[in-house]
């Protein structure tokens, strides 16, 4: 019998498990053949401070210590632009205080983004506080902490039902069953789906589509320093990506978890609301894809054991948080599970506790 059964191999499973490997025996589970597949293999890799509700926020925060320097660190300089336009001055307004940036001329935009259309555009503002996350080398720096622990990981390996014993769980999956004391849900958009399976209640989790569009450098520019640029409002972003530009209609469609994939449609309303703010027309797409954000009911990440039932442990509701969240809400997770008062405050704590929805 293990101490701890993981289930889902994204980022939250597998930084929860390189943490739980300090406390016991540890086993990963995930459906896919590799880990990383799922919404973990198609975000924006940002991280941004300050960006999310305040108990994401408090992650972020208390996380980016781990992201600079653990393992030779896994961020990168990448700056955030709010760009505005006459219709969305409100927005641009809210966006300034929320994000804590600061106003800056249309020039030295463009002196960062040559291609920003100055005829439409009217305020931006910026900060630098934004990094671009190496979000590979951070599921393999924690999947290597749980190896070096004596963890194990297996891929091709879908949980088919769940069983309570008196002990803790039995776990049945292709591979045969698999008995633990404790049972973590780190499966991502299917986390009310492994708790049914558990009989456990279910939270309320709801996956919502994101797409992204990846087309070719605006004008063949070198995009290597420019920042990711920021609809206000969220309705749009840009960030360039190995010498090509992502962009993202942010889109937040609610859907079934499932292996997303985008609509033309709303890549070409988000690409639509990009194009409106620069000189160069998008003549054509790389790529495309689309992941699942999923949020719990108040839009906050939820960590911590089960209020009927301490034996099966949730780390769910990433939503758009999931990387630059994950160094510190696998700590919490573990120093929960161990009873140690951790870092964080007693708000914070009680804010990201499924005890929230007893
Ligand atoms: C377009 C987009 C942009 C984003 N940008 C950012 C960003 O800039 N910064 C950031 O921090 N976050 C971002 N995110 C959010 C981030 O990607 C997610 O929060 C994070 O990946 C969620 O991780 P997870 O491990 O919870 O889920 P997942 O990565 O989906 O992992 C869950 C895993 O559980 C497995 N699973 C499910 N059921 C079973 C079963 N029965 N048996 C075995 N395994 C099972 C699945 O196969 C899956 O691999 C973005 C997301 C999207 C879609």
């Amino acid at each position: 019998m293990f101490d701890f059964l993981i289930i889902g191999g994204g980022i939250a499973g597998v930084s929860a498990a390189a943490r739980l490997s300090h406390l016991g025996t540890v086993v990963l589970l995930e459906a896919e053949d590799g880990l990383g597949y799922h919404a973990s293999g198609r975000s924006a890799a940002m991280f941004e401070e300050t960006y999310g509700s305040p108990s994401t926020i408090a992650l972020n925060k208390a996380s980016k210590r781990y992201h600079q320097t653990a393992n030779g660190g896994v961020l990168s300089p990448r700056g955030l632009l709010l760009v505005g336009t006459e219709e969305t001055r409100a927005a641009f307004a809210r966006d300034m205080v929320a994000m804590a940036m600061e106003e800056i001329s249309l020039d030295d935009a463009r002196q960062m983004v040559p291609v920003l259309n100055t005829d439409v555009v009217i305020e931006t503002g910026y900060h630098g506080e934004a990094w671009d996350v190496d979000t590979d080398l951070l599921i393999q720096n924690f999947a290597r902490e749980l190896r070096a622990n004596g963890g194990k990981v297996l891929t091709g390996c879908q949980v088919q039902s769940i069983e309570r014993t008196g002990p803790g769980w039995m776990v049945n999956s292709a591979n045969g069953a698999m008995s633990a004391r404790i049972l973590v849900n780190a499966a991502g958009a299917w986390v009310d789906a492994i708790a049914e399976m558990a009989g456990i209640a279910p939270l309320g989790f709801q996956p919502f589509r994101r797409s992204v569009a990846r087309i070719p450098a605006p004008g063949g520019l070198d995009l290597s320093n420019w920042p990711m640029m920021f609809g206000p409002g969220e309705t749009w972003y840009a960030k360039p990506d190995a010498g090509k530009l992502l962009v993202s209609p942010a889109d937040e469609t609610p859907t079934e978890p499932h292996d997303a994939w985008p609509e033309d449609l709303t890549l070409a309303e988000g690409l639509a609301r990009y194009e409106a703010v620069v000189t160069e027309p998008v003549t054509r797409l790389d790529s495309s894809w689309a992941g699942l954000r999923t949020f719990s009911p108040d839009r906050s990440l939820v960590i911590g054991p089960d209020p009927h039932d301490p034996t099966f442990v949730w780390s769910a509701g990433q939503g758009g948080y999931g990387f630059q969240t994950a160094p510190a809400a696998s700590q919490l997770l573990a120093d929960v599970l161990a009873g140690r008062p951790g870092e964080l405050d007693k708000a914070t704590r009680a804010a990201l506790s499924p005890e929230r929805f007893a």
